[in-house]
């Protein structure tokens, strides 16, 4: 199925490597560093030799285009979207793409860094790439498939829709985001300027994965109040906050409810931040499950739990604050079931197995979803990802391209 079209997933995804996008968490500037916009600019430029006249990229760094339609057929504006930053976590400086042709199985040392060994076993997705050819960075660097994958993948698409009149397709919109992986990927992002009606992220790992579901997420914080009194004459009257809130955490659920006990489609309450002086201490949680009414039920357990502890320490009082921070993007995607249907459908068309997992964590296409785009994400192949030890499989990529032509075409056909 492969020879269909002339791929140039590869290529593009080795150059585009080496460019260094790194974002920065403690930057106030947007993006939060300009390189992104060096890659950006190349875009730019590749997207407007192949003929998307209105390609640009904005003061805040997003890179829109759009390939026109070519069928009198209605069809819904679809946006295609990736985002250009690495991550944070691993230096994206000098990155080495080194391609493992027909990959035979062993584990891979990367040259740069003996230390840096992909092995098998430690990545059991490997298995079933022997055959592949499997890029990899050098060792000193990650790879930065997440998301130069989903870049690669959506610019070797309109290289291919341009080359090909005869596949029939509506108007289509491409985004390119910076600052993804310091979430702020569409804080900027001009949702009229885009006017798109429905939306696919390019930015999921294993060939055929298709997420549709993420955790919904508030943050809660429960404060105590002691009884203050000066040290030295306190028999009887003080009542030490520290020491009502070490009650309370010591309380909470034990072997369930958290993230060390939970995984697939548990939720749970996790305790992430503790201050606090005698007089008064605080304990923040972040709440989360794929049933956002859950989150209530959460939040209330913990306000129970937090009154019995008051009562054992006469005198402390407690109150809670509780903040919505992201919704199951599943809320959304439920009106509009084609999105996942053509989806499903496009992925066994070009040749690939469905896969679907639900993200124990938000995406920017779970924002997207709520801000009107309603936005499942795509595979693109990239593995391992914020490491050293990050790779891709060039098939995978292939095959994520092969998945986006045939959606456009079902969604051509409105089947
Ligand atoms: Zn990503």
């Amino acid at each position: 199925m492969s020879n269909l079209y002339q791929y140039s997933v590869e290529e593009r995804f080795l150059r585009y490597v080496q460019i260094d996008t790194q974002s920065d968490p403690f930057s106030e500037s947007f993006p939060s560093t300009e390189k992104q916009k060096d890659l950006g600019r190349l875009l730019v430029e590749e997207l407007l030799d192949l003929g998307l006249a209105d390609a640009h990229m904005d003061d805040n760094g997003y890179v829109y285009a759009t390939i026109s339609s070519n069928t009198e057929r209605e069809v819904p504006v679809i946006c295609f979207c990736a985002h250009m930053d690495t991550s944070p976590d691993v230096s994206g400086t000098g990155v080495k793409p080194l391609v493992h042709r027909n990959y035979d199985g062993g584990d891979i040392v990367l040259p740069d860094d003996h230390q840096q060994v992909i092995r098998l076993n430690e990545h059991p997705y490997l298995q079933q790439k022997i055959g592949d050819d499997i890029i990899t960075a050098s060792g000193l660097t990650l790879l930065g498939a997440d998301d130069k994958a989903g870049v690669a993948v959506i610019m070797d698409f309109a290289k291919i829709l341009q080359a090909h009149p005869e596949i029939k397709h509506g108007a289509i919109r491409i985004l390119f985001t910076p600052d993804e992986e310091v979430g702020r990927g569409v804080d900027k992002l001009d949702m009229q300027q885009l006017g798109a009606s429905i939306g696919y992220t390019l930015d999921a790992g294993e060939a055929g994965s298709l997420e549709d579901e993420n955790f919904s997420a508030d943050s809660m914080t429960v404060s105590f109040n002691g009884v203050p009194a000066h040290p030295g004459s306190a028999k009887g009257k003080l009542v030490n906050a520290l020491k009502v809130a070490a009650a309370f955490v010591h309380a909470l659920p034990g072997e369930s409810l958290a993230p060390e006990f939970t995984e697939g489609r548990e939720g749970f309450v996790h305790p992430v931040h503790m201050t606090g002086t005698a007089e008064k201490a605080s304990v923040q949680f972040i709440l989360r499950d794929f049933d956002t009414a859950k989150l209530g039920e959460y939040a209330y357990m913990l306000q129970h739990l937090a009154d019995e502890v008051v009562k054992s320490f006469p005198g402390a009082t407690c109150s809670y604050t509780v903040k919505e921070q992201y919704r199951n993007m599943k809320e959304v995607l439920v009106n509009h079931p084609g999105i996942v249907r053509y989806a499903e459908e496009a992925i066994l068309r070009a040749g690939g197995t469905v896969r679907r997992h639900p993200i124990r964590g938000g995406t920017d296409g779970a924002r997207l979803s709520f801000m009107g785009l309603p936005c499942p994400n795509l595979f693109t192949g990239e593995m391992a990802l914020h490491s050293k030890h990050e790779y891709v499989s060039v098939q995978d990529m292939q095959l994520s391209v092969h998945t986006l032509l045939e959606l456009v075409q079902l969604w051509e056909k409105g089947e």
